[in-house]
């Protein structure tokens, strides 16, 4: 590999790049941007960015790559707790922002670079070494405190290409973007992934069912969204027809960061006659597997293993599920030239999280449809209930629980019973607060749908379910008070 970005020195400079609202930048624009911005970075050992969804963030990104220099992204929604874990762990020489950020003390307290997204500068050439650090990628903390994923350059090239053979991904495609900077999602896929095929992204600085209509409907070919956004938009078709063209007329609509509840992409498809394609991945491996432009979008399934990635599911007992029979449950364990290369700072974590062979264990559990689709069952830590001598998935539960009219979200988990070692908790968001379903209601409606055994045994109502900033509901605060 000798460049991430062929499309900034080729000969693309009059095409669009990258726009955040009124602001645009050309192929020849931002080279010549993150060609001043990396001379300023100079040797730094490494980057802070201080990511908001603006140019800045974007033009600081690809500097940093192009000097050789990982980089940093940081939350600017993170508590200073958070960002003074972060600090302390990467401890970065500089952080990129943009001039007019006001910075929290933490983050002031290091020296400051500011991006002029105007500058001129000559793109400097790319290190050519493929294991280099690329990114340094803090995951999204659902489970525990954020790790440090060390990403290098050969998983961002690769995971890229493999996306652009399953999705048919070219430089004509135009994205639409409204998701924040600082993951994997809105950064490597959603603005490194345009930039390596010389195509362009439009972000809409804030994610609106109205800013995604509008450009669509304008030349936008293509969506990302997390699950929260599919919620919005499943809401919003029945009563907006502009929202309805433009998704019928986008090339592909793309999930990820977690399940797509099956409901939502039912009422999409039933609006639309679209599917959305769902994809799997984490910030240590970037993409794992996807349904592909042509294939089947099959609801509850996030299609079958990317080019170049071996995954295989192994059970408890160390043993590889051989079934392709929709039932048998293990872990995704997935090797190949995607994956990060440790976790900062912490090489037990890092030894721990891989097996002996180099397969990175995810915790995260499917099964695989007989033609090879995986259906993510749930994560092993929060997700896998172990009741009355069965493993229960909570994601098959949590989708039914959507199904019924009276549940707005719904999220489920396990907590301990003396007779049947763990007992099924529905967390519920009603429809109508006036009229929250109770716990036969929804127990009777579990059991039809899917078996007995997998009915909740308890009920709680809440206002919201505790979700992260990419709308991933946060199970340990439920289950922690
Ligand atoms: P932490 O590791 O800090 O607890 P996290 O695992 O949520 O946080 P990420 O790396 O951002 O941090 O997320 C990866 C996880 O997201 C995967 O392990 C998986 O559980 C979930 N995920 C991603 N895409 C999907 C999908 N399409 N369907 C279901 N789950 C998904
Ligand atoms: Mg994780």
């Amino acid at each position: 590999m000798t460049s991430l970005f062929p499309a900034l020195t080729g000969g693309s400079a009059d095409r669009p790049a990258l726009r955040f609202g009124e602001r645009s930048l050309t192929y020849g624009e931002l080279a010549a941007a993150a060609g001043a911005t990396a001379e300023r970075i100079g040797d730094a050992r490494r980057v802070a960015v201080w990511a908001t969804p603006t140019m800045e963030t974007a033009v600081a990104v690809v500097a940093a790559l192009l000097a050789g220099v990982p980089a940093v992204p940081l939350n600017p929604k993170s508590g200073e707790k958070e960002l003074g874990h972060i600090l302390a762990d990467s401890a970065p020489g500089l952080v990129l922002t943009a001039p007019d950020d006001q910075l929290p003390a933490s983050v002031g307290a290091l020296t400051r670079l500011d991006v002029d997204v105007h500058g001129t500068g000559t793109a400097p050439v790319e290190p050519a070494d493929d294991s280099a650090p690329a990114l340094i990628v803090y995951t999204s903390g659902t489970t525990g405190p954020p790790k440090g994923a060390v990403v290098p350059r050969r998983a961002i090239a690769s995971t890229l290409d493999a996306l652009a053979d399953a999705w048919q991904w070219t430089g004509d495609d135009v994205l639409v973007h409204g998701l924040p900077l600082f993951h994997v999602h809105g950064l490597v896929l959603g603005i490194l992934g345009p930039l390596r095929r010389g195509g362009s992204v439009r972000h809409l600085g804030r994610f609106s069912t109205q800013g995604v209509a509008r450009e669509l409907n304008t030349g936008a070919t293509m969506l990302f969204g997390v699950p929260t956004m599919y919620h919005r938009i499943a809401e919003a078709v029945t009563s907006d027809p502009e929202l309805v063209k433009a998704l019928t007329g986008a090339r592909l609509l793309v999930s990820g960061s977690a399940a797509l509840p099956v409901h939502d992409h039912g009422r999409i498809a039933t609006a639309t006659g679209r599917r959305v394609i769902e994809r799997y991945g984490m910030t240590e491996t970037l993409m794992n597997t996807s349904v592909r432009a042509d294939g089947e979008a099959r609801p509850g399934t996030v299609g079958v293993p990317l080019p170049g990635v071996e995954l295989r599911l192994v059970e408890e007992d160390g043993s590889q599920v051989a079934a392709y029979d929709g039932e048998t449950v293990g872990e995704i364990q997935v090797r190949g030239p995607n994956l990060f290369t440790e976790y900062l700072n912490r090489p037990d974590a890092t030894a721990a999280a891989f097996t002996a062979d180099g397969f990175f264990r995810t915790g995260d559990m499917a099964v695989r449809d007989p033609d090879g689709y995986v259906r993510i069952v749930g994560r092993k830590a929060t997700d896998l209930i172990k009741s009355g001598g069965y493993k229960i998935g909570a994601g098959e539960i949590e989708n039914a629980l959507l199904e019924h009219p009276g549940v707005r979200e719904a999220a489920v988990t396990g907590e301990p019973d003396a007779d049947l070692g763990e007992r099924i908790v529905a967390w519920i968001v009603p429809a109508d607060p006036q009229a929250p379903p109770g716990l036969e209601e929804l127990a009777g409606h579990v059991a039809r749908r899917l078996a007995p055994h997998k009915r909740p045994r308890v009920v709680h109502h809440l206002d919201a379910l505790p979700r992260n900033d990419m709308g991933k509901i946060m199970k340990r605060a439920l289950t922690h008070g």
